[in-house]
């Protein structure tokens, strides 16, 4: 349910690190301090369980311009949000308090400084509120840069109405945590959410496709006997992967949700019991599993966002012991994704924060230094190279890849932006097939300037390009490439492109299945 709220209220599919568990928690009533980094996603924490539960939740921050934001964004949701802050109409004040009295406010932003009047906590009385979260909660630290008497009053306001209280902040030394859970618990302990979003035991790596079947097979056979999971993005992909891994000698099983729910359950058992199982599954497989010695999980092809990326290999090495993952891509996987997004039904501002969400993966994919690293920074968690990502293991050569990039830019503009990948490097390397003649390209300037680099090579810039959000397929010209913003300053020549060079290599055929 929480996840049905999670895609239907604010179009996630997946909870980010950490957001799952103090969900789970704040809606089950506990008292709650949650300790997360900036950006981490910690307003969800408790505006989802507010929606799961009777009664309004009020939600004490310090911040105005930060409360009306969010209670815009929730009512666009449709949520029944409201504020009162010192920055409201009349108008806004009256309508608040007339959601309050009929009942149908779920959530109510405040300033702390309204619990100085002493009508605030009989209003909120009778309102009918049954929890309390309180944003920013080292606020209530006298020895904080922060401090804010009025947050002193929030102890009084929980013991006035007898509701559970979740403390939310992104400081995290010790002090200022026994600061909050004694004034705002009274000292009685609260389940503490405090865990970093990091899994260093999980080995992080990419590869982009260049023979995939090979490259999952290899990787499965180097672990044989260990239980892992295959991700797919299709329900055919788990089956062909199937029937490949069990040919080879490799024990494994498909699961999907096309499969009947009894047989998926039988899956489901046989992988917790089994040793050495490999799942070849897509996304509906991992809810309900619990299994702490999954070794090792792959990606045969590109997940969705970063979000299902965490999530999904974050299922392996929950015993802590050293784990393993392996995530593939290739310009089919970005091409794929960005259509699934141009082709939901999502209005434009959602489908705009999907394309985000996808870049931010695509980021982490093409990244030029430490994975974790970057994985962390878009969690908000600053951290050192991890020493146990790829790109740490054997750092990559990057090189000045401007010039060959303007030229690629340049070649998709006067073509029209028209065309897809294989064109668009004929047209670079001046290779004249029928197509190129036929549509008189061979006469452009931008016709062969790029000979002196192979096709391999331009396989991977533009790839690496289409990771950047440089260019995009169109799906209203059958995915033909074309530009975007992010491009315009490469090609006014503002911007250089910075790309690796240890992956520009010749791409070889994916060869037939032998199954
Ligand atoms: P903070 O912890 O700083 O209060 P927010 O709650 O404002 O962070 O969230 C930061 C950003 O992360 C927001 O843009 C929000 O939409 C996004 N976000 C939060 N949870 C998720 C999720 N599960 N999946 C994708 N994006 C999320
Ligand atoms: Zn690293």
């Amino acid at each position: 349910m929480p996840q049905d709220l999670l895609r239907e209220v604010w179009g996630f599919d997946d909870f980010r690190p950490g957001q799952g568990e103090i969900v789970q928690a704040v809606a089950a009533g506990r008292d709650v301090l949650a300790i997360m980094p900036t950006g981490g996603g910690k307003s969800l924490c408790y505006q989802l369980p507010a929606l799961m539960r009777d009664g309004v939740t009020v939600v004490i921050s310090p911040l105005i311009a930060l409360m009306r934001d969010q209670v815009r964004s929730l009512r666009e949701a449709g949520v029944a949000a409201g504020a009162l802050t010192s920055g409201n109409t009349e108008a806004e004040t009256g309508e608040v308090f007339a959601a309050l009295s009929n009942g149908t406010l779920k959530l109510l932003y405040m300033a702390p400084e309204r619990l100085a009047s002493g009508a605030t906590v009989p209003m909120l009385r009778r309102a009918g509120v049954t929890a309390i979260a309180v944003d920013e909660a080292h606020c209530v630290s006298q020895w904080g840069h922060d401090f804010r008497p009025d947050y002193l009053r929030v102890g009084d306001l929980r013991r006035a109405l007898g509701v559970p209280l979740a403390a939310f902040t992104a400081t995290a030394d010790a002090e200022t945590r026994d600061e909050i859970v004694a004034r705002l618990f009274d000292g009685r302990a609260p389940q503490v959410f405090l865990r970093g979003f990091d899994r260093p035991n999980i080995h992080l790596a990419f590869q982009p496709k260049d023979n995939p079947r090979r490259q999952i097979m290899d990787f499965a056979a180097a672990r044989r006997g260990q239980s892992g999971i295959i991700y797919c993005a299709t329900r055919a992909k788990t089956e062909t992967l199937d029937a490949a891994l069990n040919a080879a000698g490799i024990p494994a099983v498909a699961y999907h949700g096309g499969m009947e729910a009894e047989q998926r359950r039988e899956v489901e058992g046989r992988f917790q019991r089994e040793d050495g199982l490999v799942v070849t599954a897509t996304v509906a497989f991992g809810m309900g599993i619990d299994k702490p010695d999954i070794r090792w999980v792959a990606h045969a092809d590109l997940p969705k966002s970063i979000e299902s990326y965490y999530q999904e290999i974050g299922r392996a090495g929950r015993d802590g012991a050293p784990a393993e993952t392996l995530t593939l891509y290739g310009p089919d996987d970005i091409r794929l994704r960005r259509t699934q997004v141009d082709e939901g039904l999502a209005p434009a501002e959602r489908k705009e924060a999907d394309h985000g969400r996808l870049n931010a993966l695509l980021g982490l994919a093409e990244a030029t230094a430490c994975r974790r690293q970057h994985l962390l920074a878009y969690f908000g968690e600053t951290s050192d190279p991890c020493g146990n990502c790829d790109l740490c293991d054997n750092p990559p050569e990057l090189f000045d890849a401007t010039q060959p990039v303007r030229m690629a830019l340049s070649a998709i503009l006067r073509t029209g932006e028209w065309f897809g990948q294989g064109h668009i490097i004929d047209v670079l390397t001046g290779t004249a097939t029928d197509k190129i003649t036929q549509r008189g390209h061979d006469r452009l300037p931008t016709f062969g300037v790029g000979k002196a680099v192979p096709k391999g090579e331009w396989q991977a810039i533009l790839r690496q390009m289409l990771g950047r959000d440089l260019i995009r397929p169109d799906p209203e010209r059958h995915g033909g490439l074309r530009i975007t913003a992010t491009a315009h300053p490469v090609l006014r020549g503002e911007t250089p492109v910075t790309l690796r060079r240890d992956l520009v290599r010749r791409a070889r055929p994916d060869p037939v299945v032998r199954a």
